[in-house]
Formats: C-alpha cells, sequence, structure tokens
C-alpha cells in the first residue's frame, strides 16, 4: 500500500481579481492511494499512529470505505511523516563517500573504519519538507546540492535488533533528498565533530510511505529499484539501490545497539552513487561540470515504485554574520596598505575622473577589490566591468544611479575574463548590450565556474596555502552568480557610440590574460586600462608574454590620456603606466640572469630582489611572473596548475613575512 500525508488546498477561485494571499492550506490529512486518487482516512488520524501493526488494516479499511476521495492535483502533498521522531541519515553505499573524495583530490584508499561499521548522523527532524516545496538554499552556501536516498521508516519499536529482526520493524520506504551546502560540510568537516549547516537546511520525504510486499527485493534482501536524477530536465545519475554495502538491517541494527528505536524513526540509505552533483566535479575538467544548484532550478527524483519528488530550489537571505575569535597562534598580519599616491582620494565609491566619466574605486586593489567605470554620454551610458560578486555589484550600480538614472546603461564593456571583472554581469538589465574580445570571451567559457571559486573560502588545502587564501578571497560571497555571455565581440579594435560620444575599445593582449581590453575616452583624455595596470600592488602573469604587456604599456602611454583608471589601485596617469612598464622590465632583467646563472624557477622567484617594488601589495605574484618568463625562456619548464602556482605563492609570502618580522 502507498500512503500519503496531504492537506486541502483552499485555492478559491484562482482567476478571481480579488484573491489575496497565498493558498490556505487545512490539517494534515492521511490517505491511501488508489489507481489515481487519495482515499482518505478519517478526519485526525495521523500516518505515525497507524505505523505497526494497525497500519494495513486502517489502509484496508479506507480503500473499502473511503472517509473522502481527493485527486493529487487537488490537493498540497506533504512529507508523509511532516515531523518524524529522529532521522539518521546513514552511508549504505560506499562508492558514493569514494566518489565524493576523489571530486575533491583525495585519492586514497578510505579508512578500514568504512568496512568496520555503518556511518550515519542525526539530521534536523524540523526541517523535513514535503516532496512538491521549494527548497530554500542553505544561507551563505554557494556549493548547494542534493543527494537521492532511499529512506526506511521504523513501524514497531525496538532495541539490541539483530539485522534481522531490523527488516522486520521497517513499516515502508520512502524517497529521500538530503539537500547538502557542501561549501559549509566542507568548511565544517575542518572540525571532524560530524556534520552541522552543511546538512540541516532541508530533507525531502515523499511522495508516498510505500510498504514492503509492494517493492521488489534481490535474493540478498536488498530493496531493488532503479533510481534516476535530473536537475532541469537534464540527467545527472542513475543508478540501482542493490549496490548497498551496508543494508538497511544491518544500518538499524547497529542504531538500536542500547536505545530504543521509535515508530516514524526514519533511516536514510545514503546517496545511491552518481546521484548527487558533487560525485561529477572533476577539478581537472572544469568545464564539464554543470555547476551547483541556483534559484529556480528544478530537482526531480524517481524511484521505481517510490514515485517522485520534484522541487525548485530558491535563494535565501544572507547569514547575519559571525566576527571571528583571535587566534592566539596566528602571526601579526601585516596592515594592507596600498602605497601609491595618487592626486585623487583612494576611497571605496563613485569618483568623477573626466567630463561625463566615473570611475568607481574598490580599495585597496588586492585580489576581487578591482575598478569599474562609467562613460555617460547624451540618454546613454557605458559600463567598464562589473565586480567580483553580486552583493559588490549591487551596491556599485545602485551607487552609479545617480548618473545612470538620467543616462540609462545601454552598453557594457568586460575588459577581460577574471571573475573580478564579470561575475557581475547577470545583474544588469537584459537591454544592456555586454561586448567584450573574442578572447575574452572564450576565455569566459573556459574558466573556472563562478562560484567553484567558493573552493578558496572552504578547502582545506594545506597549513601555508589555506590561511592565505582565506585571507585573500575570505571575504566575497560566491553565491548565485551565473556568468553572463558577452553579446557582441570583436578582435583588435571596436569605435563605440555612447549617446553621441566616441569611445575607443582597444584589445592589447594577451598579456594579464588571453585578451586585455582598454577603454578609451579620447575627448575626456581619460583611459580605462582594465588589468593592464595594477598600481601600488603586483600585476601577475597568467597569459603573457611578458614583452607583450610591457609593449601595451607603450601602447597606452602613446594615447596621451590625462588620467588613467586602473583595473587595481587608485587613479593615476602616464607614470603610473611607466611605473607598470618598467616592474616587468625588472623582472625579465632579474629572471633572465637567474636563468643564465643556471638556478631553477623556483630558485629564481625565490631569491630574487624586488628593488623599489617590495612595497606593493601583492609582491609574491612575482612567483607567477618568473614562472611565465622561464616558460617564455625555455618552454620545456614543466607546466602547473592554478592550485600548484597559488601553494608557491602563499609560500612566498609566508618566508618572506617571516623575513620580515626576523628572530625573536
Ligand atoms: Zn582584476
Amino acid at each position: 500500500m502507498r500512503f500519503v500525508t496531504y492537506a486541502a488546498t483552499n485555492d478559491g477561485d484562482r482567476a478571481g481579481a480579488d484573491r489575496v494571499g497565498p493558498d490556505q492550506v487545512g490539517p494534515d490529512r492521511v490517505g491511501v492511494i488508489n489507481g489515481d486518487l487519495i482515499h482518505a482516512l478519517p478526519d485526525g488520524t495521523s500516518l505515525i499512529e497507524l505505523l505497526g501493526s494497525t497500519l494495513r488494516q486502517a489502509g484496508r479499511r479506507a480503500l473499502a470505505e473511503p472517509a473522502d476521495v481527493v485527486a493529487p492535483a487537488d490537493v498540497t502533498l506533504k512529507a508523509p511523516l511532516p515531523r518524524p521522531p529522529s532521522i539518521r541519515d546513514c552511508l549504505c553505499f560506499l562508492d558514493h563517500i569514494r566518489a565524493c573524495r576523489k571530486a575533491v583530490g583525495d585519492t586514497g584508499p578510505l579508512e578500514r573504519t568504512w568496512y568496520q561499521i555503518p556511518a550515519f548522523y542525526f539530521a534536523n527532524t524540523a526541517s523535513v519538507i514535503g516532496p512538491h516545496d521549494e527548497v530554500p538554499i542553505s544561507p551563505g552556501s554557494a556549493w548547494f546540492d542534493f543527494e537521492l536516498e532511499i529512506a526506511a521508516v521504523i513501524g514497531t519499536a525496538g532495541q539490541d535488533l539483530t539485522p534481522q529482526q531490523a527488516e522486520g520493524h521497517i513499516a515502508g520506504y520512502t524517497l529521500f533528498c538530503d539537500w547538502s551546502a557542501r561549501d559549509l560540510q566542507g568548511l565544517e568537516g575542518q572540525l571532524k565533530i560530524g556534520q552541522a549547516k552543511g546538512k540541516d537546511g532541508a530533507s525531502t520525504l515523499g511522495q508516498w510511505l510505500v510498504t514492503p510486499d509492494e517493492l521488489p527485493f534481490d535474493l540478498d534482501g536488498r530493496l531493488a529499484l532503479q533510481v534516476r536524477a535530473e536537475v532541469n530536465g537534464e540527467l545527472v545519475g542513475t543508478g540501482r539501490t542493490e549496490s548497498m554495502d551496508w543494508t538497511f538491517g544491518e544500518v538499524i541494527s547497529y542504531a538500536s545497539r542500547g536505545v530504543e528505536l521509535r515508530p516514524g524513526d526514519v533511516f536514510g540509505s545514503g546517496t545511491v552513487p552518481g546521484c548527487c552533483l558533487l560525485e561529477h566535479l572533476d577539478f581537472g575538467d572544469l568545464a564539464a561540470f554543470r555547476g551547483w544548484l541556483k534559484d529556480g532550478d528544478v530537482v526531480s527524483l524517481r524511484a521505481d515504485g517510490l514515485g517522485e519528488v520534484r522541487q525548485t530550489v530558491r535563494a535565501s537571505a544572507p547569514p547575519h554574520p559571525l566576527a571571528a575569535r583571535p587566534d592566539p597562534t596566528a602571526q601579526p598580519r601585516r596592515p594592507r596598505v596600498n602605497p601609491a599616491a595618487s592626486a585623487m582620494p583612494y576611497t571605496k565609491g563613485l569618483h568623477q575622473v573626466g567630463d561625463g566619466v566615473w570611475a568607481w574605486l574598490l580599495p585597496d586593489g588586492g585580489y576581487g577589490w578591482s575598478n569599474a567605470g562609467l562613460i555617460a554620454g547624451d540618454g546613454a551610458s557605458l559600463l567598464v566591468d562589473t565586480l567580483y560578486d553580486l552583493p559588490l555589484t549591487a551596491e556599485m550600480l545602485s551607487g552609479m544611479r545617480p548618473v545612470t538614472d538620467r543616462h540609462p546603461l545601454r552598453q557594457a564593456v568586460l575588459t577581460h575574463a577574471n571573475g573580478d571583472h564579470t561575475h557581475g554581469g547577470q545583474l544588469l538589465p537584459g537591454s544592456v548590450r555586454v561586448i567584450a574580445a573574442e578572447g575574452t570571451a572564450h576565455e569566459m567559457h573556459t574558466e573556472m565556474v563562478p562560484e567553484l571559486t567558493a573552493a578558496l573560502q572552504v578547502m582545506d588545502l594545506g597549513p601555508t596555502l589555506t590561511p592565505y587564501l582565506r585571507d585573500r578571497f575570505g571575504q566575497f560571497d560566491f553565491g548565485g552568480i551565473r556568468l553572463r555571455a558577452p553579446d557582441r565581440t570583436f578582435d583588435r579594435r571596436l569605435a563605440l557610440d555612447v549617446g553621441g560620444r566616441e569611445v575607443q575599445l582597444l584589445n592589447l593582449g594577451p598579456a594579464h590574460t588571453e585578451a586585455d581590453t582598454v577603454v578609451h575616452i579620447p575627448d575626456a583624455g581619460v583611459l580605462f586600462a582594465g588589468d593592464l595596470l595594477f598600481i601600488g600592488c603586483t600585476p601577475i602573469v597568467w597569459s603573457g608574454p611578458l614583452a607583450n604587456w610591457i609593449a601595451a604599456c607603450d601602447a597606452m602611454i602613446s594615447l596621451g590620456a590625462t588620467t588613467v583608471v586602473p583595473g587595481h589601485g587608485p587613479v593615476t596617469d602616464a607614470n603610473g603606466i611607466r611605473a607598470v612598464r618598467d616592474y616587468f622590465g625588472h623582472i625579465v632583467e632579474q629572471a633572465d640572469a637567474a636563468y643564465a646563472k643556471g638556478l631553477d624557477f623556483q630558485e629564481a622567484a625565490f631569491g630574487i630582489d624586488l628593488a623599489e617594488y617590495a612595497g606593493w601589495l601583492d609582491t609574491e605574484r612575482v612567483v607567477v611572473n618568473v614562472y611565465r618568463r622561464y616558460r617564455e625562456i625555455h618552454p620545456d619548464q614543466p607546466v602547473l596548475d592554478r592550485f600548484a602556482l597559488f601553494g608557491l605563492m602563499a609560500e612566498w609570502d609566508r618566508r618572506r613575512q617571516s623575513a620580515a618580522v626576523g628572530p625573536r
């Protein structure tokens, strides 16, 4: 038999103009599925009271003499047990844990303990939701995921059960979704005391509680169901429940040691292998990853005989922040102050830099603290770049409204593909035409999925890299970002009309990235340099060659702009461009000399004399710059991925910091 808990939906006259508020929902009712209809049990019955010996009898009575007959479409299906006494979520499929570990780069064998005892944790009974309810994303999570599981529900109480006895205490089975905030889970996992906020946002049960006699089992007594998980109609994974390493009988027996299990207690099977997003993450092939769940995504989970849960994911408000406690073992942190002098105050917000031209500045110019621009013509304006996350971009767009209310945004230029210039694109109205160099559009497709950047905030990457990344990337909110691709591309140059003003786009890359566009407004004498200029902070060569960046500096100087807005750091002029050009001249000279002496790239980077550039922020980026130069001199240098380069930068920073503090 298939039991449901449901509530009447008093939807009144849906077409009525005077209808206000959400649907009124009546008290919970219990019913049995009969064909396409629900045969109701008497008013006031709850499923939990019927579990055990009276369940089938009550079901038979309802089939013969229903208290009411309704169509499922006319009611709201709830979790069969809207508030179970307890939920233990188990890990019966060891291939799930193997695949999750592989996804986050842990390729070692499972500890022997996994083969000795079954794993489970207690989930939150207060956050159980029904099979069609909306699912709130856990506040602060950028990595929201689902897990397709089967749940067994205890019918009669029992304690110290054998696995065989335990099977007999199961009243029925239902689909179970363990909604999981992977980033929060990763962070809390470092505390090694079990699941917490990463898991307690929501658990779905539904749509039916199905008695065991209706379901197929294999010869070993394992449930034999085919399952299938989809997001927005696209297959994520399929699997079969016979592949359980630990059976329900075994995990229930284990859990019953010394404690009484009560009617309605829920046991989740753990994820059927392949039926969640995390198992499909591969940091070596990020383009293949579909991304985490976002507002509006529809998740459908199905199992033979258990029906379907189908739910829409919804964004939620950000969490209330908590201040970190002081770490008594932490090294004193050098204050981060951008040392560059500027004629214009270097403060967060909108600054007019020319006639009808503004810069949005975001100190201190380190990773993610980037500048943007606004150029207004007659009744139209052009945005230069968005910011690293949605809150920062929203704040900027609202700060620009005094200008854009009078001269609406019509176009936006993305100077290059890095997230700190592109992540905010989705907040631009659809009518705004987004323009970028072809190389930038291509690189946006192949860069890390935006929310994966949250890895830098939550993954444990060792004692040196972890604190470095938390320090540099810890303050951004990578949730909910959907990359907006450019609507129009160009190759080397493009002239735009912005309300009657001429604006020149010049792609001077590859240098910082595959394509680096500068935006020149000749009538105002202003140049937006994008990340071809870092002022008071160290530039970083992701693409190169370095000679191209030096040539780009000369090309920028030749434009004759009197005011220059860098991608990072305070507003400058031609002298700021010269400083960056001379920095690269110095790096080339030092790296070439080290190479001639026979030093390897690490020896060259770690021993380099930064001369007058030692006072800039983020000096450790010299590691990447020397690496690029070495690859230019000698292309057979081993290729290092971004994580490896970040690891070396963190090590460089740690060594120089301890050298600066000196022996005590
Ligand atoms: Zn940048």
